[in-house]
């Protein structure tokens, strides 16, 4: 019986792995100069907690989230986003109360049951950073400049960083009386999925992917028109901050996150080389979730990278593979006793940094031609003759120019 990966999950296999280690390490290395520490959350959640967060009505939750019950009947999910996971560890471990703010960075697989698509998959990797315990601008502006310093560093091209502001739980409701208000006798031209959400949901309308409806949309009152004081100094401090960074950002009032925590800053990361509605990035800020969540009243900022659109989009093929500063070298082997009175030298070898491969049997010739496949600088051959005197022969793999040692001096020599 062959069994194949399940629909819209697909396998990382190396040598691709090495470029995601790369990404990986780069943007460990980056976290930790803004002073990032690393949260690692499980992946199963109670169902509750983005139904709560992200939003019950929200598409995730309602249309794309892996939920079932556990043996015991308790409502689970598999996470399908990062930031409630994060906030709801903040909460549970108590960080508020050993530093004001927290700055954690996390990577790993999220899942959304969606259609499946170029860099769209059910299971999906993101590399996400969460700032909380500060409204201040700097915060938004700090998060933002993370992002594109990685973007940066990763030879990311063609991005270009959108940004908008929500409001806030004070300025929302004029707004929302004023879309309700440019719905009515107009919702029924929209989808069935608009109609449903309009009545708890009304902002989802400007976030519908259908054809018919952002065509409609397009009229509709934009929520930066209607924010209040507070939230207008914000979202001005903020853009001059990005300004002050040289970071270059264009201003899309039609953003609004199809999540219920966000509010006043809101961003996407849009690249041209993916589709029409794909963001490499997305994050912005939720004031209100840690309260939510059971928590203390603190502010939270933060983002998320796809990172499979992010690698369709790096040019990093032919994918290498970095085996270190070591030799590489190739033991081959022609019989047991060979194995045996070589593997000190091969452990020893290893303990001192080298990148050591052997051959497990098969003719010379087959071992040689793996060597070379692997780009060996040495290769040590042991056959019988060799065995008989004690040596093996060291053959340097870009001259051809051998040398027969001592087996008792082969580690010396390689060295
Ligand atoms: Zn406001
Ligand atoms: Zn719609």
């Amino acid at each position: 019986m062959k069994i194949q990966v399940i629909k819209g999950m697909r396998d990382i296999l190396p040598p691709e792995t090495a470029a995601w280690e790369a990404v990986e390490n780069k943007a460990r290395q980056i976290f930790k100069t803004y002073g990032f520490e690393e949260i690692r959350t499980p992946i199963v959640e109670e169902a509750g907690l983005f139904e709560r967060s992200v939003g019950a009505t929200s598409a995730i939750v309602e249309k794309e989230m892996y939920a079932f019950k556990d043996r015991k009947g308790l409502p689970l999910a598999l996470r399908p986003e990062g930031t409630a996971p994060v906030v709801r560890a903040y909460v549970e471990a108590g960080f508020y109360a050993k530093d004001p703010v927290a700055k954690l960075y996390y990577f790993g697989p999220m899942f959304r049951y969606e259609s499946p698509q170029k860099g769209r998959s059910r299971q999906f990797f993101q590399i996400g950073a969460e700032l909380i315990g500060s409204d201040s601008p700097m915060a938004d502006a700090e998060v933002l400049i993370l992002l594109d310093h990685l973007f940066s560093e990763l030879g990311l091209k063609d991005r270009r960083l959108e940004i908008n502001s929500l409001g806030c739980v004070t300025c929302r409701p004029a707004y929302l009386t004023a879309i309700k208000k440019f719905l009515k006798g107009r919702i029924n031209k929209f989808c069935p999925d608009c109609k449903r959400r309009s009545g708890k949901n009304p902002l989802r309308i400007l976030d519908c992917k259908k054809e018919g409806c952002r065509g409609l949309s397009r009229e509709a009152p934009l929520v930066h028109d209607f924010l209040c004081e507070a939230c207008a100094q914000h979202y001005r401090e903020v853009r001059g901050l990005l300004l002050a960074g040289h970071i270059s950002f264009k201003e899309n009032p039609r953003i609004v996150r199809g999540l219920d925590y966000y509010c006043r800053t809101a961003f996407e990361v849009i690249s041209e080389g993916l589709g029409a509605q794909d963001a490499v990035a997305a994050g912005g800020r939720y004031d209100g979730l840690v309260k939510d969540l059971g928590g203390p009243d603190m502010a939270g900022v933060g983002f998320a990278i796809g990172v499979e659109r992010l690698m369709l989009l790096l040019d990093r093929g032919p994918w290498t593979v970095d085996r270190g500063p070591g030799t590489t070298v190739f033991f081959a082997l022609l019989g047991n006793e060979a194995q045996q009175k070589s593997l000190a030298a091969i452990q020893e070898l290893r303990t001192k940094g080298n990148y050591v491969e052997c051959g497990y049997g098969g003719s010379l010739k087959s071992q040689l031609r793996r060597a070379d496949k692997l780009a060996a600088k040495f290769v040590v051959i042991i056959g019988e003759n060799e065995i008989k005197k004690d040596m093996a022969i060291i053959k340097e793999m870009a001259s051809g120019k051998q040398e027969e040692v001592l087996l008792g001096r082969l580690v010396e020599k390689l060295a």
